[in-house]
């Protein structure tokens, strides 16, 4: 256990939204959040959509700015709260002309551009169920995703259709329609122009009413053993957006929000997307990845006040020998918020000294939804510490050896175990698609199994120790060994191959492959980088090993099952070294 250092939190120029944590955890219920939601004026239900749009465009927001939206050549557009509702509006007519219904999954395979956010929030009017796809992702990956959940709709630009969609297209099935953002010809039946569709759209719709409880998202994420799980969510989702809007990023009217995360991930729809327009604010939205300067260049001229990354992004920052504030004016920021690893110490004092704040860590999972344990902007921070459990979710560290039973919880400060959350908070995930049993299997009796190794101190702060399996956390990003491992195996030269994350000082953890050749093969150098392009070909830069090495051997248990475990442990030792 780490010595109690604290750090107070940031001087705010505005009264932090939840004032007292320990008070508002024990009076807080559920019910209440749905008061300052609108739901249907006089209808039943819920929809996310209705929340983060529509609710604003008819009222007095309607002419604020929703979504500015930087594009990568530095020119930006803006689009208010009525025109959102205009564009999305038009989407979801778009879809009921191709016959596209309640619950039929959409997905999107593009960068951050506007056609991203008018298609999610407009299937969702629609009551289709909205799926982003990581851009980055190759013709492999994305055929799962797509084939499993059974997408109907694809918008992506031609570029990427072409790269890697075209060739997959005899293979899906159920895929009836790929809509291109940047075509303005129709091209078949199937492969559609959307600016051409958007523009013979009417631009209103009245939005589905959805009860709360049908699905609205559908997000993969990878798992140890199979191929990725489709984790699905409904709209009354909405709440946990809403109220860790509310006390986590602690949006207030004025905000200017500035999420940095892909929109292939679900940081990237609940909060790069959802939850900032549920309170009405201005969302930026930056189409360029990485650049240390540039980042500082938008923080300064957006005047961004709350601003919501990842490690891996602030690990690259540091590096930079920058003087920040006094290259920059960053006196509008005054929040700063991370999530997706662990989030070093050396990271929140160094944001303390350079831009004059704490980090504030929080940790949540595809899974959970939104954020579940958080550093708040009311209380003191525990640099290397991801906080307190939100209000309404209880979470605990727990020993599941027998999942029938109510688990024993591991009490004594310090101590690790598996970190749990009681079962029904909003938006916990209702199933992993087609896969029941998966989904059984995360629970011990009314506790939810995060799959996250974690402690707790005395002061009820939670603390991160590793994952319980085998999955591997590269630059924020999910990767699952099995499915890196089944494309190395179709390499001819392959006989067998186990993947792990290595320790990286930048990225967290880089995928590394251990492979033995078939008889026949030879470990040359140049094979490794044959089988390295493989892969990359396949899986895309993100996903495929950065590192491959060759063995004679793999180790493995009495049952032949590959001990991951091992090769990671002998990984660590080597770098801690
Ligand atoms: P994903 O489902 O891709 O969002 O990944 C969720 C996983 O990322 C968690 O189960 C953790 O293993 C890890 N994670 C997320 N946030 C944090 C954090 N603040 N500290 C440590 N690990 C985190």
């Amino acid at each position: 256990m780490p010595e109690k250092e604290i750090i107070e939190p940031p001087v705010q120029p505005v009264s932090p939204n939840m004032a007292n944590y320990e008070q508002e955890y024990k009076s807080f219920r559920w019910e209440q959040v749905l008061d300052e939601l609108s739901g249907f004026p006089g209808r039943e239900g819920l929809n996310i959509a209705h929340e983060a749009v529509d609710r604003h465009a008819v009222g007095k927001k309607g002419a604020k700015v929703a979504l500015r939206w930087i594009a990568e050549n530095g020119t930006s557009r803006e689009f208010t709260y009525n025109e959102l509702k205009q564009e999305t509006d038009r989407f979801a007519n778009v879809l009921v002309k191709l016959g596209i219904q309640k619950g039929d999954v959409v997905c999107t395979l593009t960068g951050r551009i506007p056609e991203l956010y008018i298609t999610a929030l407009g299937t969702l009017k629609n009551g289709s169920v909205y799926c982003p796809l990581f851009s980055i992702y190759g013709p492999e990956p994305i055929y799962q995703r797509l084939s499993k959940g059974k997408a109907k709709v694809l918008v992506t630009t031609e570029t990427l259709y072409r790269k890697k969609v075209a060739g997959l297209m005899d293979r899906l099935e159920h895929l009836k329609y790929v809509l291109l953002t940047d075509v303005e010809k129709e091209q078949n039946d199937h492969i559609r122009s959307l600016p051409k569709l958007m523009g013979r759209a009417k631009s209103s719709f009245k939005v589905v009413a959805t009860a709360p409880e049908d699905r609205a998202l559908l997000h993969f994420t990878s798992g140890t053993t199979g191929m990725p799980k489709g984790v699905v969510h409904v709209h009354q989702a909405a709440l946990t957006h809403y109220i860790t809007g509310k006390y986590v990023l602690d949006f207030h009217p004025d905000d200017r929000f500035w999420c940095t995360a892909d929109p292939g991930w679900v940081t990237g729809t609940s909060y790069g997307i959802l939850a900032p327009l549920m309170h009405g604010i201005t969302n930026i939205v930056v189409e360029a990845e990485f650049d240390a300067r540039l980042w500082y260049s938008i923080l300064e001229e957006q005047k961004v006040t709350v601003w919501y990354t990842a490690p891996t992004a602030i690990r690259r920052l540091m590096r930079m020998d920058i003087d920040v504030r006094k290259e920059y004016d960053l006196r509008a920021l005054r929040l700063i918020l991370s999530v997706g690893e662990p989030l070093n110490p050396e990271a929140v004092r160094w944001a303390q000294k350079t831009l004059g704040m704490p980090i504030l860590d929080n940790w949540w999972q595809t899974e959970t939804g939104g954020i579940m344990i958080a550093n708040y902007p009311s209380m003191p921070v525990r640099p290397g510490s991801m906080g307190k459990p939100l209000p309404g979710i209880k979470a605990a560290i727990i020993t599941p050896d027998n999942k029938e039973a109510e688990p024993a919880l591991i009490n004594t400060p310090g101590d690790s175990g598996h970190l749990a959350l009681k079962a029904g908070w909003p938006s916990m995930f209702r199933g992993y698609l087609d896969e029941h049993e998966r989904y059984v299997k995360c629970f011990a009796n009314s506790w939810y199994l995060t799959g996250d190794l974690a402690s707790r101190d005395e002061d009820g702060y939670f603390w991160f120790v590793g994952r319980a399996d085998d999955i591997i956390k590269t630059a924020g990003h999910m990767v699952g060994p099995f499915e890196v491992e089944n494309i190395l195996m179709e390499h001819p030269a392959v006989a067998e191959a186990a993947v792990i994350g290595k320790p990286d000082p930048m990225m967290g953890e880089l995928v590394k492959a251990f492979v033995t050749l078939k008889s026949n093969f030879e470990a040359t150098e140049e094979l490794n980088l044959e089988i390295k392009g493989f892969a990359r070909e396949r899986l895309g830069p993100a996903v495929a090993p950065k590192e491959i090495e060759f063995t004679d051997e793999l180790p493995k248990t009495r049952s032949g099952k590959i001990m991951r475990r091992l090769l990671r442990d002998q990984e660590r030792e080597k770098v801690e070294k």
